[in-house]
């Protein structure tokens, strides 16, 4: 018969049984090795209260806690909440592990902008101004290297 996939989108590796878990979202049993794990930390607040929380809060840096879950989706869920995706047939190959780490880098760089969004020309100058001097220095370098060469 023909199949999708060489492991059947397990990861059972000679083992005659795994146990089952029960899908976080649905509670359907699905096979451990089959299942899609994920470790989910969150804020306790939601994204869009967390402003109001905080300016509501008595205590001045009051870091709000997380929520740390481990959870476990059957296929059909992890599906439908695209937390994975078909794929094309060439591309089941690809064996690369997800990226990581790439949303918490999006989502450090705009609290990064936000923070300091209205100080971003002050920045640039400043920038400027000592990356300036580099600059002339490394260009008087490259003209002396070049007359050195020429000589
Ligand atoms: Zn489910």
């Amino acid at each position: 018969m023909t199949f999708k996939r060489r492991n059947g989108g397990r990861n059972k590796h000679g083992r005659g049984h795994v146990r089952y878990i029960r899908c976080s979202n649905c509670a359907k049993c699905c096979p451990k090795d089959k299942a899609i794990k994920r470790f989910q930390v969150r804020n306790i607040v939601e994204q869009a209260a967390i402003r109001d929380v905080q300016e509501a809060c008595v205590h001045d840096g009051y870091v709000l806690p997380k929520l740390y879950a481990k959870v476990h989706h059957c296929v059909s869920c992890a599906i439908h909440a695209h937390i994975v995706r078909v794929r094309s047939r060439e591309k089941r190959r690809d064996r690369s592990p997800p990226e990581r780490f790439r949303r918490r880098l999006i989502y450090l760089s705009s609290v990064i902008f936000r923070r300091i969004g209205p100080l971003a020309p002050a920045l640039v100058l400043v920038a400027l101004l000592v990356l300036l001097p580099l600059l002339l220095r490394h260009q008087t370098l490259l003209a002396r290297s070049l007359l050195t060469l020429g000589l």
